[in-house]
């Protein structure tokens, strides 16, 4: 029997919990005896305290333990999964997928949705015509062995205590926290059943981690908790100063995935998805160096296979994978430039709040998602513009919401005389 409160107080107090007063807490939160005021207050003293790592160790395993988990074993192979922390713009997944599956490296990922001003996979795909997200656990494992890959909505039982807690801290100024992001999404990776994962932790100004050296605390704790768990994790740190592409909004970053897959997408996406592809095929049992998994994943873009497994993979969750079949926004404006010069900055969290305002994601969580709308960001930094050029395009599903998302895209842009330095979309690696 704990006494929530007592343990409230021992961690505002600085002490160390031990892993039986931390499962105590996870779990009795999850079965809805412990009340939500005093999760809340666990979390804030966790916020002026931290976790240790036996801490995060043992609240990250009372995570797991409180849900079922996957068993990709029947596979016989070794899995490989690939996460983003969230950021504006980022349809890496969708991308990534359909490349190591093409290099026959089975990929099995469970998603999220939007959060705040980033976008999730989900909603993304959700944007395909019919496409399911939710597939039972026997036809998860049969897809993946079938067509190499799949990516599905995590299922309630998957990590419950996360589902709670998430909302919890969303609402209670709680989410920027390391060891409980680390546990987060490592929990859902853990529970997932992937023997090797691609961490893809996001810095700057659109992101949670708005530092380089709070990113490499993020990713160090996280390759920690996966290697106590006995999976391998490399965490790539990239850049999320400004959006990931051009596109921001559900279709427009599925018709911005086919391009890459086609070979034709923006350079920052492309380099990302490929070097994460590389390491996600290094990790693999193909027994294959860095560089030939990056050999490998850029045939799998210029060769076509990867375009072709996505078609085989849409179809395979019920979707229409045909460019056609994605919805388009009514109302297309442009945001001309004010003034001459070079782009020294996209505001991504503005821009990523702009989409959303259009109705790419939701105020609310029970609000419904407009697939159609969003914006692409024509010109990124360091383009040169000339006045009046289109910085970027709002799609709308009207002209008054278009003119709001217009005033909002204007404020985004700050345009200068000098050339901004030049920022590699990868910034560092861990592992
Ligand atoms: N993504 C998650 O899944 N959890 C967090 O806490 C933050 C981002």
């Amino acid at each position: 029997m704990i006494h929530p409160a007592e343990l409230i107080q021992r961690k505002r107090d600085g002490a160390e919990l031990t892993p039986d007063e931390l499962a105590a807490l996870v779990l009795g939160y999850a079965r809805d005896e412990i009340p939500d005021y005093q999760m809340a207050a666990f979390c804030m003293a966790v916020f002026f305290q931290g976790l240790t790592a036996a801490e995060t160790h043992a609240l990250t395993d009372a995570m797991v333990a409180s849900g079922e988990t996957i068993d990709l074993s029947a596979l016989g192979r070794k899995v490989v999964d690939k996460h983003s922390t969230g950021g504006v713009g980022d349809k890496a997944s969708i991308v990534i997928g359909p490349m190591v599956a093409a290099c026959g490296v089975p990929f099995a990922k469970m998603s999220g949705r939007g959060l705040g001003h980033t976008g999730g996979t989900l909603d993304k795909l959700e944007s395909i015509p019919g496409f399911r997200i939710e597939l039972d656990g026997d036809e998860f494992i049969r897809q993946v062995r079938e067509i190499g890959m799949a990516i599905v909505g995590q299922t309630a039982d998957l990590v419950p205590a996360d589902k709670k807690l998430y909302a919890l801290r969303d609402v209670t100024a709680t989410v920027d926290i390391i060891p409980l992001i680390a546990s987060s999404i490592m929990s859902k990776k853990i529970a997932g059943g992937a023997d090797a994962i691609v961490l893809d932790v996001k810095v700057g100004d659109g992101a949670f981690m708005k530092t380089l050296d709070d990113a490499r605390e993020l990713a160090r704790t996280m390759v920690e908790l996966g290697r106590f768990a006995g999976r391998e994790v490399v965490c790539e740190l990239t850049d999320m100063d400004q959006p990931l592409g051009h596109a921001v909004g559900n279709a427009l970053e599925l018709h911005e995935a086919l391009d890459t897959l086609e070979g034709s997408g923006p350079a920052d996406l492309t380099e990302l998805v490929v070097g994460a592809s590389a390491h996600l095929l290094a990790l693999s049992d193909l027994g294959v160096s860095l560089e030939e998994g990056r050999r490998r994943a850029e045939e799998a873009l210029s060769s076509g296979s990867a375009r072709e497994l996505y078609d085989r993979w849409v179809r395979a969750q019920d979707g229409d994978p045909r460019r056609e079949a994605l919805p388009q926004a009514a109302v297309i404006r442009p945001v001309p430039a004010p003034g001459g010069g070079y782009v020294q900055s996209i505001a991504a969290t503005e821009v990523g709040l702009a989409a959303l305002h259009l109705g790419a994601g939701r105020v609310r969580k029970e609000d419904a998602v407009d697939h159609a709308v969003g914006v692409r960001c024509l010109a990124k930094r360091g383009d040169l513009v000339e006045q009046g050029q289109p910085l970027a395009e709002v799609h709308a599903r009207d002209e008054s919401s278009a003119a709001r998302g217009l005033a909002e895209l204007e404020s985004c842009y700050r345009i200068g005389d000098g050339v901004p330095e030049r920022k590699p979309i990868v910034l560092d690696v861990l592992s």
